[in-house]
């Protein structure tokens, strides 16, 4: 039976990638050896390093100023170096979900943190707005798409300090305005690659104005002077990210991506609207996330959940539980999910909804 992958992260990759990665595994770029076993100093690699980061600045269209690297520990470690290399004495943040709140955490490591908003008190259903950012802070940190409780900050904010993203699930599903932001970084095992990579975009004048020590590796000048090769990058992540990166270019960017992002989303949101047996757990329409929808049984038919559960298991659909603590389910829709695995989780709703 045909699967359908919804897992929020690590996720589903384009095919494209998948096969490219196969061959790549067997034989890269004629070399003869596998992607697995060549030096990241090769001619080879290195030319797979430059192409990622290329496509990065193209895709996004990152202005000059700029540079992009891939580093490891996650986007849960760009919680603390964040704060590290940015953050003399004050940062703001919005908290919009428990990365949010982790994020928050490390920043309190390294001096005074402002909560400007939050939405916790609603289990972070919405997205907070008409909150003001202090303008003595050294940057406000957003995160753009809450992968746990499905809300998405669909657009770029305009505020007087620095501006830094955690766009871990969101990144490359539609076009951003880098130019209002110092700082983008996320996870690339939800839209980008395999886990084992973090990508950032940082623009360089940001840098250099903290006075603490930072250690070498945690010190975001060493990635930039060493263009991401200080130490091992995971080589074959990296070679999986650019391919995917291709693919998104062969698909027409990242507006034609937005464009089948909203439709496939719009086509889901709907079914939840329409079918009597569930409900969107985001009431505001607008900050619904086009990558990680959120739903639950609706009042009358709590009962049914595990029900629905193993139904849709019986019908391919695979990763639609909810995270524990939203509970119901999450259809992740990233880049690489094809429309015809939206359409097959629509019509098993419609389907399990006959029964009742
Ligand atoms: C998955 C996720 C993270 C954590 O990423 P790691 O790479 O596992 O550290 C952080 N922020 C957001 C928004 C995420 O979706």
């Amino acid at each position: 039976m045909k699967k359908h992958n919804f897992y929020a992260g690590p996720s589903i990759m384009p095919q494209y990638t998948k096969e490219k990665v196969i061959e790549a595994i067997r034989d890269f770029a004629g070399t003869g050896l596998s992607i697995m076993e060549v030096s990241h100093r090769s001619k080879e690699f290195v030319a797979v390093m430059e192409s990622a980061v290329n496509h990065v600045k193209e895709l996004l269209d990152v202005p000059d100023g700029y540079s992009v690297i891939f580093l490891g520990g996650g986007a849960s470690l760009q919680f603390a170096m964040l704060p590290m290399n940015l953050m003399e004495k004050k940062s703001t943040y919005l908290n919009t979900g428990e990365w949010a709140g982790k994020a928050i955490k490390e920043a309190k490591l390294f001096g005074e943190v402002v909560e400007v908003a939050s939405s916790k008190e609603s289990n972070f259903n919405y997205i907070p707005k008409g909150y003001t950012v202090p303008s003595d802070a050294d940057y406000f940190h957003i995160t753009t798409n809450n992968t746990i409780y499905g809300t998405e900050l669909k657009e770029d904010p305009d505020v007087s300090i620095p501006l830094v993203a955690d766009m871990s699930s969101d990144i490359f599903s539609r076009p951003v305005d880098v130019s209002k932001y110092s700082l983008i970084y996320g996870g690339a095992q939800k839209n980008l690659a395999p886990a084992g990579v973090t990508f950032i975009i940082i623009k360089d004048s940001v840098l250099g104005r903290v006075t603490r020590p930072i250690p070498t590796m945690l010190n975001y000048k060493t990635h930039i002077d060493k263009e991401s090769m200080f130490n091992t990058p995971p080589v074959m992540v990296v070679f999986a990210a650019l391919k995917t990166l291709e693919w998104l270019k062969q698909k027409g960017g990242l507006s034609a991506m937005h464009k089948i992002n909203k439709e496939k989303a719009a086509l889901l949101y709907d079914e939840i609207e329409r079918n009597k047996l569930f409900k969107a757990t985001v009431p505001d329409h607008n900050d619904r996330s086009l990558m990680n929808a959120c739903f639950v049984m609706s009042e009358s038919y709590t009962e049914l959940e595990k029900d629905f559960a193993d139904f849709a298991k019986s019908k391919g659909m695979i990763g639609i539980a909810g995270h524990r603590s939203v509970g119901g389910f999450r259809a992740s829709l990233y880049n690489a999910l094809p429309i015809e695995s939206v359409i097959a989780l629509v019509d098993c709703m419609k389907e399990f909804e006959n029964k009742y």
